[in-house]
């Protein structure tokens, strides 16, 4: 039974339901494709094979059918698992094992799916590029020169080397969406409040969503399926008035009649040459389909870079407050007392982002600087929400750019400019100011064999639109096909 690591959710869970092929043979094959090729990606952090072969055992016995029964996902390292290492990747959370699932994990193995491991990520998901964990950087399973892109970088990764045949990520400013894009995969981040963030360690709260990151658009439908969902236990989970999460039925390979809505300050000059000319023959495959095809203008996007950086840094400096080194995680050697605790724990356990970001998020948040800059964000961010309200209030289905304005860069590239960093998702970010859903799909590679992504950005829990173009958009092309040499 060879190769079934290469294969995708929905193609392994008709094999299943044929009896063609086992879970645990399907365990061991995605567990032979990393023990062979993880050493050059290192996307896990924590392999959890033996357990994953218990548990797909178990589900052969179980008769019960789930929607995911038997098929292995691998999981973000900031998502919560009973008594497995959770760490966000930072040396704050050494040896953190949790009490308690996340609620998409309860979902996951609710639906039968088979936990593969913990995923590599940059710490705390502060970054674009996966070289801000503290265990090792992530390397992109196309060029391994390159980095996978990030926070997400080790999900993207592992599932664009074959290495899980599925996985979650978390998205605060496009952290699902980018590393898709650069390993050439399909991200997606929900409607906020569509998934539960309940048990996904929190870094800028009222940005981040859990989303699934797939081989396909069918897998991501499939996925988000199972874990989206109103959930009690998060406050911030909405309960639509039509709570409709089978995503599966919007697979029709059908666009004709959608508008899809091209906004001028996403095509700025400057940017990368090759990712521009994918995107636009994209549009005019589209336009070829029978979509219409109508220009847009986005005005306040040049403002949410900023106003991002704002948000999210003083919600994150709230937020990473709790690891003070009393009740979990690492905590400093002998300390003289209680201060020299809190001040040597988090000195010695955040890494230079982190505490960049505590910094930043402190002073922005500060009496004094709070009206200048925190409230003056947030009157911004409403204005970038309405921006998209106005263009989807026009009729517009959904809105179409790249997803990253260049390929994978090269490790170390832009980890001594963190401005420079940060621009890397100046597409994506105002998607979860707004807190609207938006996918990527591969839509074609570099003259050096890099792939390129596109961003479908749709109304709030319209997600079945963004897979229906992105799944029609799939049907007609062929990057999917290529995989990487490894
Ligand atoms: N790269 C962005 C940041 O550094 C977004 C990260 C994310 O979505 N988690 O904050």
């Amino acid at each position: 039974m060879n190769n079934l690591y290469s294969l995708t959710a929905h193609q392994l869970l008709d094999q299943l339901r044929a009896k063609g092929v086992s879970s645990e043979e399907i365990v061991e094959s995605v567990s032979e494709r990393a023990g062979s090729v993880d050493k050059k990606v290192k996307a896990y952090v924590v392999l959890e094979t033996e357990r994953a072969i218990k548990q797909a055992k178990e589900s052969t016995l179980n008769k019960s059918d789930g929607k995911l029964k038997g098929i292995p996902v691998a999981i973000k390292d900031n998502i919560c698992v009973e008594g497995e290492l959770t760490t966000c990747a930072s040396k704050i959370l050494k040896g953190f094992r949790p009490p308690y699932n996340a609620t998409v994990i309860d979902k996951l193995l609710n639906a039968g799916a088979i936990l593969m491991g913990k995923t590599n990520m940059d710490e705390f998901a502060f970054g674009s590029s996966c070289e801000s964990s503290a265990y090792y950087p992530t390397l992109n399973p196309w060029d391994l020169e390159r980095i996978p892109g990030g926070s997400s970088g080790g999900s993207a990764a592992a599932v664009a080397a074959d290495e899980a045949i599925m996985a979650l990520g978390s998205d605060t400013g496009g952290s699902i969406r980018q590393p898709a894009a650069l390993c050439g995969v399909v991200g997606m981040k929900p409607t906020y409040g569509r998934v539960s963030r309940y048990g996904l360690i929190a870094f800028a709260s009222s940005l981040d969503q859990i989303g699934p990151i797939t081989k396909d658009v069918r897998d991501a439908a499939l996925l988000l399926s199972v874990i989206a969902g109103f959930d009690n236990k998060d406050s911030t989970s909405v309960s639509p008035k039509k709570d409709e999460t089978d995503y599966l039925k919007f697979l029709e390979n059908d666009v004709k009649g959608i508008k899809i809505g091209i906004p001028k300050e996403y095509f700025v000059p400057g940017m990368d040459k090759e990712v521009e000319r994918a995107v636009r023959e994209a549009v005019t495959l589209f336009r070829d389909l029978g979509a219409e095809i109508v220009d847009i203008s986005l005005p306040h996007t040049e403002y949410a870079v900023a106003v991002y950086y704002i948000i999210a840094t003083a919600e994150a400096s709230s937020n990473l407050a709790r690891f003070d080194g009393v009740e979990y995680g690492y905590r400093c050697g002998n300390p003289e007392n209680i201060l020299d605790m809190y001040e040597r724990t988090r000195g010695e356990g955040f890494g230079p982002e982190a505490k960049r970001r505590i910094m930043l998020g402190t002073h922005v948040l500060s009496s004094g600087y709070y009206d200048a800059y925190y409230l003056k964000a947030q009157k911004v961010r409403r204005l970038i929400k309405d921006d998209f309200d106005r263009v989807f209030e026009s009729g517009i289905d959904c809105i179409l750019t790249p997803t990253s304005p260049t390929a994978a860069f090269r490790v170390g590239e832009k980890s001594a400019d963190p401005l420079s960093m940060y621009l890397s998702d100046i597409f994506t970010i105002s998607v979860n100011l707004a807190g609207v859903p938006a996918i990527s799909v591969p839509c074609g590679f570099t003259k050096t064999n890099l792939p390129i992504g596109m961003q479908l950005i749709g109304n709030f829990f319209e997600e079945g639109k963004l897979f229906k173009a992105a799944y029609t958009y799939e049907q007609n092309t062929d990057w999917r096909k290529r995989k990487p040499k490894l």
